[in-house]
């Protein structure tokens, strides 16, 4: 959704003396340009800019001779020095007697929360929000990821400005590409195929407009054209940017996770459902799936395969990272994270949720004053909102235990679709045998293959990559790359440690079987069993 420009003015007029915009462009002219064109000018303010490296300025619009805007025009305000840069400019505000506008850029980093707190800008900016109100002048402060401490509850209000939505890209990079081919005048070639342009789209997500249209820029001019190479082009500047952020974007992993044919398949037909065509005709967007199972059964490799072939970005949520030693700042990280990833088309994904969300049981007890209670709270409410708008992110969780799992994460509905990925069977483990063997240039027969597989009873597939890095690294320390036998193979696995023989983990594997069998789906495909029978059946059992 675009910034509620009426929401703004409404405020300003019904004598809100303080608003403030949380918006990742916060600091790009573009906003202030917005708020120049569609805020100040209307109510006749004058505008009035401030941030910390500029001091404060008087700003106006520039036009070109046919009146179309070209910028904004920033100029020192006569006479005004100050020995503190935050109360001093709040004192200037006291005494200007114009019907004035503030644009004030980043003053939370002088507030709870921020780089630099400080009780006295605190307290001097609750008493400003006060007498503000009564006075012709108006305030707004702007800041990416500004969340305001309670302090101001009720004193401030605050408005989100999201990243553009898939929509608004696409408008803005038809307007964008119409602009560059007019001033370029034929130096930059446009050799662009629709699947291009939808690549574009994409690519363009994450990032605020104006980054979005200085990548378009610099593609047009370092390549001199706009291809359909130019998508893969911003998407590397902005994994650089969006890292920055704390989004990760997966590598697509070296190999495919096989022998996983239901999950497969069934991630297949979701992919579909986020076509604009699947939209056209109602179809619900694909919500998200949880994949449980023991470690090393691919559960990860699934989901980067998966991103790999929907050719989506993948946000990687990671509680531990969000976790911050000021009060609120954990919560307000998720918050940001989830606001962040909202307004793109994506896959978010959640690794071992059991250990994520772990402390949420401990933690109900009072061990950390109800943080992890309270980000938890927030990230079931986005899930739900998440369905409700329409978001078009698919949650991919993976858990290794449900017995550690918050109830709310297994309740009917919360996932499109629960899969079990158990230990892989003879079959299974061929197949992933050969992925790996193949990977490192090993080759055997079918047979020989066959015969590792039916050694490894008990394997999971890490497992079974680690018997083959073993094998292959001995062979090339040995002088002879690539040359494994059989016999090696099989007498590596009778010494390999494997997890599942351990007594411990036999339990875990057979309480996780229980919960599977009246709970989740197979992602695998036993001989008699497909997809269409596995999703629809009416009792959805894993059978093993
Ligand atoms: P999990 O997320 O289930 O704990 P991973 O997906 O991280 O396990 O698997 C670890 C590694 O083991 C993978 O990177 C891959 O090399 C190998 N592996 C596990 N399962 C499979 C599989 N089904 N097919 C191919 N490789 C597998």
């Amino acid at each position: 959704m675009p910034l509620d420009i009426s929401l703004i003015r409404n405020r300003l007029d019904a004598a809100s003396g303080v608003l403030a915009i949380n918006s990742p462009n916060a600091v790009e002219d573009e906003l202030v340009t917005k708020l120049l064109l569609e805020v100040a000018q209307p109510l006749e303010y004058k505008p009035y800019y401030w941030n910390l490296s500029k001091s404060l300025r008087e700003v106006s619009l520039t036009r070109d001779k046919s009146g179309k805007i070209t910028g904004i025009k920033k100029t020192p305000v006569p006479d005004y020095t100050t020995d503190n840069p935050v109360t001093g400019l709040f004192q200037f505000i006291r005494d200007c007697k114009d019907h004035a506008l503030f644009l004030i850029a980043n003053v939370q980093e002088f507030l709870p929360g921020g780089m630099q707190p400080n009780v006295f800008v605190l307290q001097d900016l609750i008493d400003l929000c006060r007498e503000i109100k009564r006075s012709d002048k108006r305030i707004i402060l702007l800041g990416d990821r500004l969340r305001l401490s309670h302090h101001f509850d009720g004193a401030i209000f605050e408005i989100d400005n999201p990243l553009p939505t898939e929509a608004e890209r696409e408008s803005n990079l038809e307007f964008r590409l119409a602009d560059i081919k007019a001033q370029s005048k034929g130096k930059v070639k446009f050799n662009l195929s629709n699947q291009g342009r939808q690549n574009l789209i994409r690519a363009m997500g994450g990032i605020t407009k104006e980054e979005a249209d200085d990548l378009l820029l610099e593609a047009a001019i370092t390549d001199k054209a706009i291809t359909d190479g130019t998508g893969e082009f911003i998407k590397l500047r902005r994994s650089a940017k969006l890292r920055k952020r704390g989004v990760d974007i997966l590598e697509p992993p070296p190999v495919k996770a096989v022998g996983l044919e239901n999950l497969d398949r069934w991630l297949e037909r979701k992919a579909k459902m986020f076509s604009p065509r699947a939209q056209e005709y109602g179809l619900d967007l694909p919500n998200g799936c949880l994949i449980v199972g023991p470690p090393g059964t691919g559960k990860t490799l699934t989901v980067k395969n998966m991103a790999a072939t929907w050719e989506m970005p993948v946000f990687v949520m990671n509680i531990g990272r969000m976790m911050d030693r000021h009060v609120g700042g954990s919560e307000e990280n998720m918050d940001r994270f989830l606001k962040e990833i909202e307004s793109q088309t994506g896959i978010l994904f959640i690794d071992e949720l059991d250990k994520q969300f772990a402390a949420i049981a401990v933690n109900a007890l009072g061990g950390d004053g109800g943080t992890s209670q309270r980000m938890f709270g927030t990230f079931l409410q986005w899930l739900n909102d998440k369905r409700e708008k329409r978001i078009p992110i698919f949650v991919a969780a993976t858990a290794n235990r449900v017995d550690h799992l918050p109830s709310e994460f297994l309740r009917d509905g919360r996932w499109d679709a629960k899969f079990y990925v158990g230990l892989p069977r003879q079959k299974a483990r061929a197949e992933i045998l050969s992925v790996h063997l193949e990977r490192r240039k090993i080759e055997l027969s079918k047979d020989a293959i066959a015969r590792i597989a039916v050694a490894t009873d008990g394997f999971n597939g890490a497992e079974l990559e680690q018997l083959v890095i073993t094998c292959a690294e001995a062979a090339f320390i040995a002088d002879r790359p690539g040359q494994v036998s059989l016999d090696e193979l099989i007498e590596a696995a009778m010494v390999a440690p494997v997890q599942s023989r351990n007594p411990d983990e036999q339990e875990k594997l057979r309480q996780l079987e229980d919960w599977a069998r009246q709970s989740a789906i197979p992602a695998s495909l036993e001989a008699d069993e497909t997809i269409e029978t596995a999703e629809y059946s009416s009792d959805r059992r894993a059978r093993f």
